[in-house]
């Protein structure tokens, strides 16, 4: 990449050249160099620069001796000599500690023969710089060293956040992420007529909002709460005829502790008037492939479909993880009579399954110690837990039931799940929902002790995408009262056209116009085709879900008013970049993180506020010595 000369940088620094001649200037040349004080980033020089005279600017990694450092910035390291003629400031550079900021300015020379260092993308040169300027001494010790082998704790990087961002891993993360948020921008805004709307973070509590953040006011009793999306918005924004909408949208949820979520977390929001579910699944399609990082294996389109009814059977949750297999089998048949009490203690009851899944050569891997530890999880989900069956040798099966368990039902058993000596089963029975879900679980369970014990289960070479679809439109409350539904993703999402009398009788039989992206087991998108009739987005609120409607005049007046059929969806940016990056938590790629109980250790928010403080806001705690 061309960079400013340093004749060309004069006559900008100085002003001299005329405003159009500085726009000649900087149109020939960009990159992290253009408009700085240096010529080049520390990652950047190689033999074809040797001879010329550069500047850079950065953090000192190492000092050795009295005339040699390291250069780091965002780009790379350089080795730099300094020059004996600025051995006056021999003092100064004696005295100077790591993470000093400093300039140098010398000529690109290759290093003498014998000294290039093949590991570093600079390592054949160095600069030999006759000035030198320290910009800002950093102080001594610091609470960890920047390095790739630095093994810091969490609560410390997130403690000095602005040591860690400088880390390779943390430069990484923030500059795919920064990509990739800017291609979605183009892709959106440039190609597909997208409109970018700021919506209002001050907003007001609405039905079900049990898990929304609060903002006391001055107005006696009043508060605002913050939206745990901009969902209401952008629908109002379809009836405003924005026509497609999107925003990198911040969003807030009250959750408490639980570990990978943030109190708050960044979405990209899209809403499209005139449009089906089909039309969203291929803009994201597209989105994402537009948007994908070059140096990740490629994306193929379309992704896959599953509905919510075969992820629930095969996979026992609504998120599967496709990149293995060991589907869940019903073998309710199989094991009809089988001898061994669990698997028959409600025999002639419907509701009641035997469902397994295999872990080929499983024995290889899986040992004492995993089985217990895997069946003490197994119990904790559910009582009763799990049976696993280790297959030694086609006659020869090895569990806590073999004793019970009839030829009859062990070979039906066998010839159902295509056993081969070395696979182990794991099955577990009742009632449908608990089982898949149980199983579920430990599938993903059994993958990670293989994984962990050299086992090769999951594709790691390639993302895995799925769109799952078809879901119900309401499920039952979670501790309510019997009969008791709530919406499985929100309010105001459409039934499906099929069952738009149905909902009127029999809610609970209704599937939804919703759909969720799934990512290696990780749901990263979700949206619907909303409800745009007042009278049915009323009979929702007010007759299923028991919801005061009053307070959602607003939106119910906006669909009375000429709405546009619409629909649209988001994608939980933090979790995708996270995949993309391959970092375990989305703290790894957020700026600024908040702990699992919500508190920014660097800066100690929340924070208690005394009451004398809070009296403007009509409200007191009782918290002892909270009285300045
Ligand atoms: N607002 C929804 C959510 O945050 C997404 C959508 O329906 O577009 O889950």
């Amino acid at each position: 990449m061309e960079k400013i000369c340093g004749a060309c940088r004069v006559l900008i620094r100085n002003q001299l050249a005329s405003s159009y001649v500085r726009a000649v200037i900087r149109s020939q040349h960009s990159g992290p160099s253009t408009f700085s004080l240096r010529t080049h980033s520390c990652g950047e020089l190689r033999n074809s620069h040797v001879g010329k005279e550069v500047t850079l600017c950065g953090w000192i990694q190492h000092r050795r001796y009295d005339f040699m450092l390291t250069l780091r910035d965002s780009f790379g390291t350089t080795q730099v000599v300094l020059k004996e003629q600025i051995g006056k400031d021999v003092d100064n550079i004696r005295n100077l500690s790591a993470e000093s900021v400093v300039m140098v300015t010398g000529k690109v020379q290759l290093r003498p023969d014998g000294l290039a260092n093949k590991k570093m993308s600079t390592g054949d040169i160095e600069v030999v710089a006759d000035q030198f300027e320290i910009l800002n001494n950093s102080k001594e010790s610091l609470p960890f060293e920047i390095h790739d082998f630095s093994k810091v704790k969490e609560s410390t990087r997130m403690l000095y956040r602005y040591l860690d961002l400088r880390s390779t891993r943390m430069q990484h993360n923030m500059r795919q992420r920064s990509d990739v948020a800017m291609k979605m921008r183009h892709f959106l805004w440039k190609l597909h007529g997208f409109v970018e709307v700021e919506t209002p973070t001050l907003f007001r509590r609405t039905p079900g909002g049990a898990r929304e953040y609060l903002v006391p006011t001055r107005q006696p009793g009043k508060f605002y709460t913050l939206p745990q999306s901009p969902q209401q918005f952008k629908q109002l924004l379809m009836v405003g005829a924005i026509d497609r909408y999107f925003q990198i949208a911040r969003c807030y949820r009250d959750e408490g502790s639980r570990s990978d979520r943030q109190p708050e977390f960044t979405q990209v929001d899209i809403e499209m008037s005139f449009i089906n579910k089909e039309g969203i699944q291929a803009l994201i399609e597209e989105l994402l492939q537009y948007a994908w990082p070059d140096n990740l294996p490629s994306i193929h389109l379309p992704f896959p479909r599953m509905t919510y009814a075969q992820a629930m059977d095969q996979f026992g949750t609504d998120k599967p993880d496709t990149r293995f297999d060991m589907k869940l089998q019903d073998v309710t048949r199989e094991l009809k009579d089988s001898g061994v009490a669990v698997f028959s203690s409600t025999e002639g009851n419907d509701a009641f399954v035997i469902k397994v899944f295999k872990c080929s050569k499983g024995m290889n891997y899986l040992k004492r110690k995993d089985y217990e530890d895997l069946q003490k999880e197994a119990v904790k989900l559910k009582d009763g837990g799990v049976t696993f069956i280790q297959i030694k040798d086609t006659d020869s099966w090895k569990s806590s039931i073999s004793k019970h368990l009839r030829s009859e039902a062990r070979e039906n058993l066998g010839k159902a799940m295509k056993v081969n000596p070395g696979d182990v089963l794991c099955l577990a029975a009742g009632k449908p929902d608990s089982v898949n879900s149980l199983l579920g679980q430990m599938r993903l369970a059994c993958a990670n002790r293989l994984e962990a014990n050299g086992a090769s289960v999951r594709d790691h070479g390639s993302f895995h995408f799925l769109w799952v679809e078809d879901f119900p439109l309401f499920l039952p409350k979670e501790d309510g009262q019997d009969g008791e539904l709530e919406s499985s993703h929100h309010p105001f999402t459409a039934p499906v056209d099929e069952h738009k009398e149905l909902i009127m009788t029999q809610p609970s039989q209704v599937h939804g116009q919703h759909y969720d992206l799934v990512l290696d087991g990780s749901e990263i998108a979700g949206g619907s085709i909303r409800i745009h009739d007042a009278k049915l987005q009323k009979h929702v609120l007010q007759n299923i879900l028991n919801e005061d409607a009053s307070s959602m005049q607003h939106l119910l007046e906006a669909l009375e008013s000429g709405c546009p059929p619409h629909g649209g969806i988001a994608i939980g940016f933090d979790r995708l970049i996270a995949i993309l990056a391959g970092e375990p938590s989305i703290r790894e790629v957020i700026a600024f993180p908040k702990t699992i109980d919500g508190n920014d250790l660097m800066s100690g928010a929340p924070s208690l506020l005394y009451n004398d403080e809070l009296a403007v806001y009509h409200i007191r705690h009782d918290i002892r010595d909270a009285t300045k």
